[in-house]
């Protein structure tokens, strides 16, 4: 039922069909906290920089923090990186989801999806989409350990790979959190809930402001770079912040940026409202500009701007 409805319905996605457990790796961990519609602009031209675990072991940092620049959460960009180069150190993927467990940033979700997608290891992987399918399938939140148990009662071990990403997409697509689409659904008559909705509690969102100056001269904009130390988007390039709390003349630009649990409204002033900062800085074309690691919210200002395209 489940699968034929996904041989029939699944979403054309890039790394749909990949057998390669190295770009399933990639999909996957870009996929962790990153919108699929992101994550598809992204995913091939990453691939296509860095088509190999090798490839991507060999390459420098700063390259490929400024490939993953968009998608956020830049500490997996480091951890795929590491996993790569442990990858190369052990002498080949590992092919099982236990194995997998042992790559840095590669949890038990991780590691079963790739080892279930390119090694048909029956072993059933469960993620926030998931949960809400068999919470709806059985009429209650279940516990940690139950959710896992579940998934791997109802897995098909004869196409593990694909039962897995058919939950995915059920949860994405159907069985949406706030409405889902019950009468699209194909494991509806096996469904406790059917629509009636488990009601959790949202987390608070926070509100903040921050503030960026876009300083552009001689067709070139000042960036500055974050200090190497610190927790949050260590050594990426962004927009010099603007220290004045009041600026006479109205923003170039306000928009809105969202980061874990707190939205942000950013506000971009012109240089002529507020002196430029001290420290170190660069001035960068367009073309040097999009080959730095910059921030996501650096890279939106800009395209925004229309300084950069892409
Ligand atoms: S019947 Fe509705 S609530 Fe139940 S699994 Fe399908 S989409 Fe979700």
């Amino acid at each position: 039922m489940l699968l034929s409805w996904f041989d029939r319905e699944q979403r054309k996605l890039p790394w749909r069909g990949a057998r390669d457990p190295y770009h399933i790796l990639v999909s996957e961990i870009m996929l962790q906290q990153t919108r699929v519609a992101v994550v598809e602009q992204r995913y091939a031209s990453f691939v296509q920089q860095f088509p190999t675990a090798e490839r991507l072991a060999a390459a420098r940092e700063q390259t490929v923090l400024a490939a993953w620049s968009g998608l956020g959460y830049y500490r997996r960009a480091r951890s795929l990186q590491a996993a790569a180069k442990k990858v190369g150190g052990n002498g080949g993927f590992p092919r099982t989801a236990e194995a997998l467990r042992e790559l840095p940033g590669v949890g038990r979700y991780t590691a079963a999806a790739v080892a279930s997608i390119a090694f048909d290891e029956p072993a059933a992987a469960v993620d926030g989409n998931v949960k809400r399918v068999l919470t709806r399938l059985a009429g209650r939140v279940l516990g940690e350990s139950e959710y896992w148990d579940a998934a791997q009662t109802l897995l098909d071990p004869k196409r593990p790979g694909d039962f897995n990403q058919a939950m995915m997409e059920l949860g994405a697509t159907v069985c949406l959190p706030g409405k889902p689409l019950c009468e699209t659904c194909p494991v509806m008559a096996l469904c406790v809930e059917q629509g009636a909705g488990v009601k959790r509690k949202q987390a608070p969102r926070n509100k903040s402001e921050m503030r960026y100056l876009l300083a552009v001269n001689d067709g070139k904009v000042l960036l500055r770079q974050r200090p190497k130390d610190n927790s949050l988007m260590p050594g990426m390039w962004e927009l010099p912040e603007c220290k004045a709390k009041r600026g006479p003349a109205a923003p170039l630009m306000k928009l809105k940026h969202s980061i874990t649990n707190t939205d942000y409204t950013v506000l971009v002033f012109s240089p002529r409202e507020s002196r430029l900062p001290a420290e170190a800085g660069k001035w960068a074309t367009p073309a040097a500009a999009a080959k730095l690691a910059l921030t996501g919210l650096a890279r939106k200002i800009l395209q925004r701007a229309e300084f950069l395209r892409c």
